[in-house]
């Protein structure tokens, strides 16, 4: 059993993609282990995407990111990192594969509609970020 970290970005909270998103999940056997909507701030956002700081978009990523309320949560399931990239499909959701929530839902590179944690390590690192163990079922 693994988990990882979802996040509905604010465009998908935007086009009312929340609970189509989640039934995505659960249609997939994946289980909701954790759940909150929030506004991040700045320095939450930025925090978060650490990794990327150097990378020409960060700016414009954290202003996406914090331009509305975002669903984060932790799906638990077997092998959860690696399918629920599969279920996003890729990044750009001109490359995403036909089905995925990217090539149904997302606009723009950047305007995605979800985010997840792409390794164990990471998705450790995450969950902690925005979950005390104590909020996590
Ligand atoms: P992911 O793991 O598929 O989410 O992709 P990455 O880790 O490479 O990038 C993190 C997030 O940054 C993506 O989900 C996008 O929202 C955003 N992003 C990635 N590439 C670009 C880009 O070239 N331009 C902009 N504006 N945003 C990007």
């Amino acid at each position: 059993m693994e988990r990882t970290l979802s996040i509905i970005k604010p465009d998908g909270v935007q086009k009312s993609l929340v609970g189509q998103v989640i039934s995505v999940f659960e249609n997939a056997g994946i289980r909701i282990a954790a759940l909150k909507m929030r506004r991040l701030s700045r320095s939450e956002a930025e925090g978060f995407y650490y990794v990327h700081k150097d990378r020409p978009f960060f700016g414009e990523l954290v202003e996406f990111m914090i331009s509305g309320a975002v669903v984060i949560m932790v799906l638990e399931g077997q092998n959860v990192i690696s399918r629920n990239r599969e279920i996003m499909g890729a990044t750009d959701p001109k490359e995403a594969a036909p089905g995925t929530i990217r090539a149904r839902w997302a606009d723009t590179k950047q305007n995605n509609i979800v985010h997840g944690s792409d390794s164990p390590e990471t998705a450790k690192f995450e969950i902690g970020y925005f979950f005390s163990s104590i909020e996590i079922c």
